[in-house]
């Protein structure tokens, strides 16, 4: 994997902190004394242009807040970044001298944007994360983080800060882990970094997302931190004191993906080898379904049936959701699961009725052994 920019010390998670928006100098010098001083956090950030989804708020202070970022830097110690947007943002910041830049959530969603702070960036090292686009799409994820790769950017990161939810409850916005997964599959080089502080939107559920993130092997953590939180112009409810981030971080602990015992890295060897074979009995009863739903399609297919069939439909949720709940089985999991299954399954049966006039009864598939 790519090495992130900055290194934190031995069992420490890599956290870059500082403010949703960079407010006044004070306030900049301020956080990131404040955060130094925890020795805990390795970069500072602040948003200078602050893209708002209506006009009318706090859109941030522009251009005249680089240099209260310089000023942290001097006072603090800690590299600064901060969010572009387009191509004189790069080029404000590279002017100012700062550390690392990031693309923010409303950006990576459109290509021409990303391209052209790519093109800004052409020939100059400096590292860039990305947060991933509003909407679930890997694509425009990724499709950022080749972009500043073919300009020659050797520091890339992931910045999961979470997608947008219809009900924003629990989190602002939906983790979607999975996604992380995805794309940790998909470019394993990328370091991903959560933001616990844009997918929780409230300061009591920060320090879960953050711990949820480290469990699951996320390679640092950027969070908002201001010196007094209710008065901040932008995401007053998600940010921390410096006081409350040092806490949190405090009870954190990075995970490892061995363990070191031997004797336990033995029992995990066999619990997954018993799983494996759960696993392969599952596709097996799979297969052996899809036979019965072949025989089941050319029946109706013969007898002038449609291939849905509503009461069917409901039954089989009806009937394996109540078995779920007697056995302790997450009713999501069965719903989902067999939302895939029925999927297929009506999948194989219209396929059944367009080649059943060729084949006829006698093609109705033997069950297998
Ligand atoms: C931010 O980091 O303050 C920000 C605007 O984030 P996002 O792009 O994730 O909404
Ligand atoms: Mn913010």
């Amino acid at each position: 994997m790519k090495a992130l920019p900055w290194k934190s010390k031995p069992g420490q998670p890599l956290v870059v902190a500082g403010p949703c928006s960079a407010e006044s100098e004070s306030q900049v010098v301020e956080t990131a004394l404040a955060l130094a001083a925890s020795g805990r956090v390795v970069a500072f950030r602040a948003g200078v242009w602050k893209p708002r989804s209506r006009p009318g708020s706090f859109e941030g202070i522009g251009i005249s807040a680089l240099p209260w970022l310089v000023a942290a830097r001097e006072a603090s110690g800690l590299p600064v970044m901060t969010e572009v947007a387009n191509a004189q943002h790069v080029e404000a910041c590279l002017k100012a001298g700062l550390d690392a830049l990031w693309i923010g959530a409303r950006t990576t969603v459109n290509p021409f944007y990303v391209q052209e702070i790519a093109e800004a960036l052409r020939g100059v090292n400096i590292p860039v994360w990305v947060k991933n686009p509003i909407h679930s799409d890997l694509g425009l994820w990724i499709g950022a983080l080749e972009r500043l790769d073919a300009v020659g950017i050797g520091s890339v990161a992931a910045v999961h800060r979470g997608f947008y939810a219809d009900r924003p409850e629990p989190f602002r916005n939906e983790p979607k882990w999975e996604l992380s997964f995805a794309l940790r599959s998909r470019v394993p080089d990328v370091p991903i970094v959560c933001d616990p502080s844009h997918i929780a939107g409230k300061r009591s559920l920060v320090e879960q997302v953050a711990r949820t993130a480290l469990d699951l092997q996320l390679d640092g953590l950027m969070v908002e931190s201001h010196t007094n939180p209710d008065k901040a112009l932008s995401d007053a409810a998600q940010q921390l004191t410096p006081d409350a981030l040092n806490a949190l971080l405090e009870g954190l602990d990075v995970r490892r993906g061995t363990p070191e015992d031997a004797e336990a890295l033995r029992v995990l060897s066999e619990l997954r080898s018993t799983l494996d074979g759960l696993d392969s009995e599952l596709v097996h009863l799979l297969q052996a379904r899809m036979d019965l739903v072949a025989a089941i399609g050319h029946l109706k297919a013969k007898h002038g049936m449609t291939v849905f069939q509503l009461d069917r439909f409901r039954h089989i949720f009806q009937a394996r959701g109540e078995e779920a709940a007697a056995l302790g089985v997450h009713p999501s999991l069965i719903d989902e699961l067999f939302q895939v299954v029925h999927k297929y399954s009506v999948q194989k049966q219209i396929e059944v009725r367009h080649q059943a006039p060729l084949w006829g009864d006698a093609a109705l598939p033997a069950a297998k052994q």
